[in-house]
C-alpha cells in the first residue's frame, strides 16, 4: 500500500468520522427542540383531555384540575403529602377532587 492511498483512507475515515458526530449532534439538537416544543405543547394540560388544567391551593398542596373532565393532577410528592394530611383536612382536599 502507497502512503498516499493510506493517508486517503485515512482522511476518509475522519470525513465519516466528523460526519457521524455532526449527525448525531444534530440529532440531539433536534430531540432537545422536540421536548421544549412539546413541553410548551402540554404544560398545564390535562394529559387526557388536553384542556387546560387550573391549579387549585389547599394548604401544602397545589391541585392541578382539569376545567373540561374534572381530572385530578399531582406533581412529584404531592400524593405523599395528602397521605399524610388530617382527615378534616384530606375530606376538603377531596371536596376539590369531587367539584
Ligand atoms: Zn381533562
Amino acid at each position: 500500500m502507497t502512503p498516499s492511498i493510506k493517508e486517503e483512507e485515512y482522511f476518509t475515515r475522519l470525513t465519516l468520522e466528523n460526519k457521524r458526530k455532526a449527525d448525531a449532534e444534530k440529532l440531539l439538537r433536534r430531540e432537545e427542540h422536540e421536548k421544549i416544543q412539546l413541553k410548551e405543547l402540554h404544560y398545564m394540560r390535562c394529559p387526557k383531555c388536553g384542556m387546560k388544567l387550573s391549579e387549585v391551593d389547599h394548604k401544602d398542596v397545589k391541585i392541578d384540575k382539569c376545567s373540561h373532565c374534572n381530572g385530578v393532577w399531582l406533581d412529584a410528592g404531592e400524593l405523599e403529602v395528602i397521605s399524610k394530611l388530617d382527615q378534616s383536612v384530606l375530606h376538603a382536599v377531596f371536596d376539590i377532587f369531587r367539584k
